[in-house]
């Protein structure tokens, strides 16, 4: 038998063949590749070269152009970030500016990049809310009908030829009920009415009826088949207060958030969480139309991961737990000691921005965007549910949003907020990949 050798790394107890001696110079091959590893690793931090792909760049859209590009991943090369971020310079576009990003968009579907055309023009409707009118007609020759916020603004004649094209294009059905969803005007409003009293025969092959994707639009259809809005068009963000503001008072704002409750959830045992605070006689939350002082909005943060939570409310701030919270989904165990409240932390950090921003920011939420917000567009992460009254039976208005990778350092998911403020019900639930 061979004998075997002591590997020379100190504090290795690993014994090896003197072959393997002779090629590694008396280490085993673990301690070998570690070696092998950290002189790869100061060699690199030896040559690597920083770049900078904005220098001298002033122009904004040359500046996107840059950050839609594909970096070449080169371990000896190190890319200096922009200092703004993508949605920071999309926001301050001008309306010039906006449409060469547009044109730039269309050069790359001519050129064949689909995504990165996509990408774009999403981003556009986002962050500038422009119109993407013009470009319908080429989306709909190259049968890209997807996302369907993309044709929001689309014309009578590109909205005809969707509602033409649905009734026979099976392949594509779902996409373009989704488009139809979000044109939301008179004519697909009537439309998904008649669907809804006369079921067309293509709409067995879907999961839900036709006129349900209208809540993909944020809307539904009356009993007498009008359009009713689920949301407001008015948005603020809810963002990081800086450190430095040394005048700032939590109770001086109109909003507060992740307050704790005293209040204990009946199902789990756990305290209740206040999400957001509203003061709603504040000028910032007038779009609410609610008279009276506060909306607290409060939930379960635990339990409203299995099930839509609703609770009683007035406009003076009362929130109590709903008699018609009903137990679908699971139910965590009734554990106070793993009550982590790390989260509520960053209560004192959170408040709502000065200034609005467009109703769509948060819409398409995979651009990486911060979404978090009171009023606006919902930032779906799955199928867009707006919960049903459990009064009156209506779907609810969406409220606000609280993003929890803004909250906790790993944190992840939607906490999305809705009201009904004629049965003065709230309803919390939450969405994550
Ligand atoms: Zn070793
Ligand atoms: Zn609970
Ligand atoms: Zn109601």
């Amino acid at each position: 038998m061979t004998e075997r050798l002591p590997c020379r790394s100190e504090g290795c107890s690993a014994t090896i063949l003197p072959a393997t001696a002779a090629k590694t110079g008396g280490y085993c091959m673990p301690c070998k590749q570690e070696m092998e590893r950290k002189e790869r690793q100061r060699f690199i931090e030896q040559n690597r070269r920083d770049i900078n792909l904005y220098e001298g760049i002033t122009d904004p859209v040359e500046v996107l152009k840059i950050m839609h590009a594909p970096l070449k991943r080169d371990p000896l090369i190190r890319y200096i970030p922009y200092p703004q971020k993508r949605e920071e310079v999309y926001s301050a576009l001008s309306p010039g500016e906006a449409e060469r990003m547009l044109n730039f968009a269309l050069d790359l579907l001519e050129a064949g990049d689909e995504d990165t055309c996509q990408e774009i023009l999403v981003s556009l409707v986002c962050y500038q809310n422009k119109s993407l009118e013009t470009c319908i007609p080429t989306l709909l020759e190259r049968s890209i009908y997807y996302p369907g916020i993309l044709f929001k603004d689309a014309s009578a004649r590109s909205r005809d030829e969707l509602l033409q094209q649905v009734e026979q294009d099976s392949d594509h059905r779902n996409h373009l009920l989704l488009a139809l969803a979000w044109i939301g005007d008179d004519q697909v409003v009537h439309q998904f009415q008649e669907w809804r009293s006369d079921s067309p025969s293509w709409a067995e092959e879907l999961y839900v009826p036709p006129e349900a994707y209208a809540h993909e639009g944020g809307w539904e259809l009356t009993e007498n088949g009008d359009k009713r809005r689920l949301f407001f068009n008015e948005s603020f963000a809810i963002e990081k207060r800086v450190p430095s503001e040394s005048t700032w008072i939590a109770e001086h704002e109109p909003a507060q958030f992740l307050k704790e409750n005293s209040a204990l959830c009946p199902w789990c045992g756990r305290r209740l969480t206040t999400l957001t605070d509203l003061d709603i006689s504040h000028p910032k939350l007038r779009f609410l139309g609610l008279s009276g002082e506060r909306l607290r909005v409060s939930t379960c943060v635990t339990c409203s991961c299995y099930d839509t939570i609703y609770m009683d409310v007035d406009f003076h701030g009362k929130s109590n737990w709903s008699q018609a919270n009903s137990r679908q989904g699971y139910v965590p165990e009734p554990d106070s000691e793993e009550d982590d409240r790390s989260y509520a932390a960053a209560a004192q950090s959170l408040r709502l921005a000065d200034h609005p921003r467009n109703s769509y920011y948060a819409a398409y939420w995979t651009l990486g965007q911060a979404v978090s917000q009171i009023g606006g567009y919902p930032a779906w992460i799955q199928d867009a549910v707006y919960p049903t009254c459990s009064c009156c039976s209506y779907s609810m208005t969406f409220i606000g949003q609280l993003d929890w990778e803004q909250i906790e350092e790993y944190g992840e998911g939607i906490y999305y907020m809705f009201l009904c403020a004629d049965c003065q019900v709230t309803a919390t639930l939450f969405q994550q990949t």
